[in-house]
């Protein structure tokens, strides 16, 4: 065989390995094994909490809790038969500890003799994060809607004034019923302006209401939606000024992501 035989029989050889290599795809190619997923236990079918999260009220106590006003005169919140009572006269309660980005599980019941109307019936709210001095923040709204009109960016399920739910998930007053949300915070620069914003997802009673949405900012009652630096931060939760009987809460657990 002589030399220029030999180099192209090579080259050829060399040339179908590489090709046929190519084409040769296997399927354990796009696998991988480390790192694994954590092992958890799934919480049992009464939305009882995994065992990797943080326990925000059980119906023990309100430990894990705050007024968001520093008066010494504030009354709390009450622990009434194993859940958490809106107190009205005492403002806004929220979490002491401070979170960024979470899974959250939460329910609340609005009382079934419930009155009023539109924004002024069982209203309260669920702040995914509150801004500095326990002031705003960004709110997934509280109240019944099961047979209550309102503007839509302001029912259960809303994200307050920017978002509608995708549906009307509500159960009737009395019942209790729960959300899950997977929030994603914002993130700011050194200056304190936006870099990424905030994402959240809900289910309403098991349902999906929000899908990855992105927020344009705070959710005020009044005045423009914007971003103010304030991460990370406690969860809040709302006591409505509404002449309604107060809400109930039970059974809060968080999942740090
Ligand atoms: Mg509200």
């Amino acid at each position: 065989m002589n030399r220029k035989i030999f180099y192209s029989l090579v080259l050829t050889a060399f040339i179908t390995m590489t090709v046929y290599g190519q084409q040769k795809a296997t399927p354990e190619q796009p696998e991988y094994y480390s790192p694994a997923p954590k092992v958890i236990t799934p919480g049992s079918a009464n939305f009882g909490a995994p065992s990797d999260a943080i326990i925000l009220f059980d119906g023990k106590n309100l430990d894990e809790w705050e007024p968001t006003r520093r008066s010494a005169s504030i009354e709390k919140w009450t622990l009434v038969d194993g859940t958490m009572l809106v107190n009205k006269k005492s403002g806004d309660f929220q979490t002491k500890r401070k979170f960024k980005d979470f899974q959250l599980h939460i329910e609340y019941r609005i009382p079934s003799d419930i009155n009023g109307s539109g924004q002024s019936r069982g209203n309260s709210g669920i702040f995914m994060a509150a801004l500095p001095g326990g002031s705003g923040g960004y709110e997934l709204q509280v109240l019944d809607n099961y047979n209550n009109s309102t503007y839509v960016n302001g029912q259960a399920g809303s994200i307050y004034k920017q978002n509608p739910p995708m549906v009307n998930a509500c159960l009737k007053p009395g019942e209790w019923q729960r959300y899950e949300v997977v929030w994603i915070a914002p993130r700011f620069k050194e200056d304190g302006s936006i870099e990424s914003s905030a994402r959240v997802t809900v289910f309403h009673n098991g349902v999906l209401v929000q899908n990855n949405l992105v927020l344009t900012g705070d959710t005020p009652y009044l005045g423009n939606t914007e971003y103010k630096k304030n991460s990370p931060s406690p969860i809040k939760l709302q006591a409505h000024g509404d002449k309604s009987e107060p809400i109930s809460y039970r059974n809060i657990w968080l999942r740090e992501l």
